[in-house]
């Protein structure tokens, strides 16, 4: 057995990136300026995006997002169940009303036909999400989000770096990400907006900083515009340069660290694929595209052993896991509110109780990886 734990997952930073922020400590000016410019831009090149909006978190932009389109209460916002809790609480928080829908059981991604058999008069956005580094089927989506006028907003929390029919996400439409540690880059915390509408890059770039008419760096001034005025009620937050910095070093590795997520992601392939009891999620056909393989997810498919028990012997073993996700409409609040019941999105909940995220990043060895695989045969041969 392991003698250290092993976590699920670890931020890689390199003594360049951590004097690169020590840098920006010392320099007298840490919060948002140059360093957020900078990161913005680089995004934009790499991406090719139209603009670039750098935020505390994903979930800031979606803050953002909800106001700058208008959202309210008699509003509804589809999402997947199968996600992050971050666009529900927002959609509710602004008095929406989250509108659930169900996987394909086996990428874990809403189908385009469950998307449109979900929309309404009152749709107002569509936030279907890119999971654990695999990539939605963008056209379908695209056609149906025109087709009824909403607009259709790409959760790409785990997609940084990958790329549909050779379009890297982000190139086209209206993506967000997050910087959170676990994520393929990070900024300690930190989100990203991006666009090809420079309008709504605009208010975007206003709201999130107090609703000004100036972003929160001006050159000349080395500080804020002091003639800039409100436009409207915006919020605080601005990426400060403290965190842009590790943005722009982290940035410049993702290929390479993507690169390295692969090839663990291709020993645990091979290493599963002798073992029916453990089902990695499987990549979506019929289309072209590039992997960013941000997690590692698997089900237990058992009758010997769940889920839970499964996790809590890997941990006995000294091996972390994660769990992306539960699913958001069994979780208190939303039955409460909405009643939603076991039942109403059977693929999402035959995933929610039978997966887990095995130990994924960069930094991890092979002999991690082949801990990890031999306490899943030891844990299930003990069955
Ligand atoms: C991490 C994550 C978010 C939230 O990102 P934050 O930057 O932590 O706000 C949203 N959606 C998905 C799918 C995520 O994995």
């Amino acid at each position: 057995m392991r003698n250290t734990f092993l976590p699920f997952s670890k931020p890689c930073i390199t003594e360049s990136e951590i004097a690169s922020v020590a840098d920006v400590l010392r320099s007298g000016w840490i919060t948002t300026g140059p360093k957020a410019a900078q990161f913005e831009a680089d995004f934009k090149a790499y991406t090719g995006c139209a603009d670039a909006v750098a935020m505390t978190s994903e979930t800031s932009v979606m803050q953002c997002l909800v106001r700058a389109l208008g959202l309210g209460p008699g509003d509804e916002v589809i999402t997947p169940s199968m996600t992050w809790v971050s666009m529900v609480n927002i959609t509710c928080l602004c008095g929406a009303k989250p509108v659930f829908v169900d996987c394909d059981r086996d990428t874990l991604m809403v189908r385009p036909e469950a998307v449109e058999a979900a929309i309404t008069p009152r749709t107002k956005l569509i936030v279907p999400v890119h999971f654990a580094g695999a990539v939605l089927d963008l056209e379908p989506l695209r056609k149906i989000a025109e087709k009824h006028n909403i607009p259709l907003v790409e959760d790409a929390a785990h997609a940084l770096g990958a790329e549909y029919k050779g379009e890297k996400i982000g190139a086209k439409g209206h993506v967000m990400f997050s910087f959170h540690p676990i994520k393929n880059i990070t900024t300690g915390e930190g989100g990203m907006f991006v666009t090809d509408d420079l309008d709504l890059a605009a208010r975007m770039r206003s709201l999130k900083f107090h609703g000004l008419g100036a972003d929160a760096y001006d050159r000349q001034t080395h500080g804020r515009a002091p003639q800039a005025q409100v436009l409207e009620p915006g919020y605080k937050f601005n990426m400060p340069d403290m965190q842009a910095v590790l943005g722009i070093g982290q940035l410049a590795r993702v290929d390479e660290m993507n690169a390295r997520r692969a090839r663990i992601a291709g020993l645990y392939d091979e290493a599963f694929s002798a073992m029916p009891e453990i089902l990695p999620v499987r990549n979506p056909e019929g289309y072209g595209f590039k992997h960013s393989h941000h997690l590692y997810v698997v089900r237990i498919v058992s009758d010997k052993i769940t889920r839970d028990e499964f996790t809590a012997e890997l941990k006995d073993r000294n091996i972390g896991t994660g769990l992306h996700f539960r699913c958001v409409h069994l979780q208190k609040f939303f039955r409460d509110t909405f009643g939603c019941k076991p039942g109403m999105l059977p693929d999402t909940e035959w995933n929610s109780e039978r997966i887990c995220s095995l130990p994924f990043f960069p930094d991890m060895t092979e002999e991690d990886v082949a801990d990890v695989v031999n306490s899943c045969k030891d844990i299930l041969s003990n069955r």
